[in-house]
């Protein structure tokens, strides 16, 4: 039941009295903070030494769980044990970042059928994972495992009822949701509410979060419901390697609770705490002293010294503190080192390079024209950080172009439509989130945008250009989806008696034509940012005799799943299209043997993932990935960009990937050269 809030505010005035300040003749700023570290807390002066000293788990297999009907592989077993072992370190659990397509998900329904099995246990997945995880730990357990799935409007709430599944399965934003009913509340005409969260009442045996990334900022709500749980054993799932992300690395040892290493200390006392707690915003909750005094060791020993100095001196000696602490939280395999295992058929990846015809090319030269032209004169007065929204939106509008000239001439939907559209793509907003100006952005377009700048400050909102504050982390605007999905098609906005095809369309038609004549069991599978492109494509491939599927990012989990067994279960759907924005995570469709990018983008790592769909376990037929490109226009450029930041990242000792999801005005120069 919810409970009325009495609101009451007092301020609490807790601070010490103010410690002598003291100086250190002839040592510098870090020395003299270590210094004082080490002086009130002089056991964190080994704590590196003795990490390393520890005895590592050694790589043995587990055995094979009872009643676990899928065989486990040699090194998912050897992944098991690591699990196993893992919760008896005093970490109580760690991080399994194998690559992606390497079953991580089989290994952790290992371990939640090992024995000793105790519950309940908690998966948290982003929403387009939870179905999957919830067919395969049935399908693989014969039903051993009771599973409750926390998630939808008629979800049980009973936490005794809860505390008694084996797992129960829930997403971020769910989590995320509960825990801001219970902390922060919510509205009524009478005053503010708080409702106790079932999840976060439980004492659970084991949390694991799939895809962990999802927490990868501390400061987000989502990351602080995380940390919020009780559990006895922790885990992290995780595909992207985190040594290239140490910044993100810190949420996951946050939530591990790994002591000492996410922890804050004060330089002037004993005082340690996991959370920053400066609530009455002056002293520290517990010792009074100032923010200033309080550091945290991850930043102070590892973060900082690597974004001062990279690969040299104190960043060098912070690199190999790195790795003797993920030696002993992280295993990380790769399908390369155990190629052999897994017994993955070759992968192929092929560009196919076509040609604008001359009505395309017509249309494209004028409107680049223009595009160029404004881009000059930025560059011109020097603003071109300034007109960010304005140069990041002329890219998408040629890269629009090179897919189909109508996703940018027939854009505009019909008055009177209630649909939610995208304010960086046009398109219908997928996977939907609002910012504090009230524009709506697909969830991926704005975290490509915001990730792309490269500026000192916030980028600005693309729609009404102040400074665009939006969570990335919010749960997706709910829509009524099929009202929506029928009246924003681009399909009605267009005639499409008099409708003609475009060449990149007409270049994936061939290509396809090429395939069902080799066999016609062949499935394919589309990938394109743009869901206007796919619906054009859907089109055009049905006029053409094939059987589709098409799955958005703005579908609810069960239409999701729906549409995932149609296309994996019909031999004669042998093509599925794929919104970028809805494949990018989980999906296992290992029925499809050949992927098509319709749409290339200058971070390659969306474009990887995709391709990371087919080639996995359980794939036996040799895969391709075809990647679609007119090479008179802006994608050719994209292309190139891609080759030189991937040789410009691997060219640096610990290279910053970071480095790679920016858009710098050098890069930007680039696309708009020629
Ligand atoms: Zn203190
Ligand atoms: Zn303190
Ligand atoms: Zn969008
Ligand atoms: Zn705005």
């Amino acid at each position: 039941m919810p409970r009325l809030e009495v609101s009451t505010t007092h301020r609490r005035r807790n601070r010490a009295p103010r410690a002598p300040r003291r100086r250190f003749p002839g040592r510098s700023r870090d020395e003299t903070i270590r210094y004082q570290l080490l002086n009130r807390h002089p056991e964190l002066a080994t704590v590196w030494d003795e990490l390393d000293q520890r005895p590592k788990i050694p790589v043995e297999k587990a055995t094979q769980p009872d009643g676990l009907s899928l065989t486990m592989l040699p090194f998912q077993l050897e992944g098991l044990n690591w699990l196993r072992a893992q919760e008896q370190t005093i970490f109580r659990g760690g991080i399994l970042a194998d690559e992606m397509g390497m079953g991580k998900t089989i290994q952790t329904i290992g371990l939640l059928m090992s024995e000793p099995r105790a519950k309940p246990n908690l998966v948290i997945a982003p929403t387009v994972a939870l179905v999957q995880w919830e067919n395969e730990i049935k399908k693989h357990t014969n039903n051993a495992l009771s599973v409750i799935s926390y998630h939808g409007a008629n979800r049980e709430e009973d936490p005794g009822v809860l505390a008694q599944a084996d797992v129960i399965m829930t997403t971020y934003s769910v989590l995320e949701s509960i825990y801001r009913k219970q902390t922060t509340g919510f509205k009524r005409k009478d005053g503010i509410y708080k409702q106790d969260s079932p999840l976060h009442m439980l004492k659970f045996n084991r949390v694991i979060l799939d895809e962990a990334h999802n927490i990868k900022d501390r400061s987000s709500k989502s990351a602080k419901a995380a940390f919020a749980l009780q559990t006895k054993y922790k885990l992290c799932l995780s595909g992207t390697p985190l040594q290239n992300r140490i910044g993100e690395l810190f949420s996951l040892l946050r939530f591990l609770e790994a002591d000492p290493f996410s922890y804050y200390y004060c330089r002037n006392c004993p005082c340690k705490s996991l959370n920053w707690k400066f609530k009455a915003n002056r002293g520290c909750d517990d010792c009074g002293h100032s923010p200033m005094h309080h550091l945290c060791l991850f930043n102070h020993e590892l973060l900082k010294p690597i974004q001062n100095h990279g690969n040299e001196g104190p960043g060098k000696a912070a690199f190999g503190k790195l790795q003797i602490l993920l030696k002993h939280i992280m295993l990380r395999r790769t399908k390369e080192e155990r190629a052999d295992d897994l017994g993955l058929p070759p992968k192929i990846v092929k560009v196919r390079r076509d040609y604008f015809n001359e009505e395309e090319l017509d249309v494209y030269d004028s409107i680049y024209g223009d595009s160029k032209r404004k881009f000059n004169t930025y560059v011109a007065h020097g603003v071109v950080l300034n007109n960010y929204a304005n140069i990041f939106t002329l890219i998408t509008r040629m890269r629009q172009l090179a897919d189909h000239p109508d996703l940018v001439l027939k854009k505009e939907a019909l008055d009177g439509q209630n649909t939610l559209v995208c304010s960086l793509c046009d398109d219908e907003a997928e996977d939907a989130i609002k910012s504090k100006c009230h524009h709506t952005f697909c969830r991926m377009c704005v975290q490509e945008y915001i990730s792309g700048f490269d500026g000192e400050s916030n980028p600005d909102c693309p729609k009404c250009h102040i400074t665009l504050n939006i969570d990335l982390t919010a749960p997706a605007i709910e829509v009524d989806q099929g009202t929506i999905v029928k009246k924003n098609s681009i399909i009605n906005r267009i005639d499409m008696s008099q409708w003609h095809s475009s060449t990149k369309i007409e270049a994936l038609v061939e290509e396809l034509y090429k395939l069902r004549s080799q066999n016609h069991t062949i499935k394919s599978i589309v990938f394109s940012q743009f869901t206007s492109m796919l619906q054009l494509v859907e089109w055009r491939l049905r006029k053409a005799g094939f059987q589709t599927a098409m799955l958005e990012g703005s579908m609810t989990p069960s239409q999701r799943n729906a549409t995932i067994q149609h296309f994996m279960e019909n031999v004669e759907t042998t093509v599925f299209l794929v919104s970028l924005k809805a494949g990018g995570v989980a999906l296992n469709l290992i029925e499809a043997s050949q992927v098509f990018i319709m749409d290339p983008w200058w971070n390659p790592s969306v474009e990887w993932q995709a391709a990371d769909r087919i080639h996995r376990i359980g794939q036996t037929r040799a895969c391709k990935v075809t990647r679609l490109i007119i090479e008179d226009s802006i994608e050719s450029r994209i292309l190139d960009l891609q080759e030189k930041k991937a040789r410009m990242i691997h060219a640096t000792v610990g290279g910053d990937q970071g480095a790679m999801d920016k858009l710098t005005p050098a890069d930007m120069q680039f696309l708009f050269q020629n």
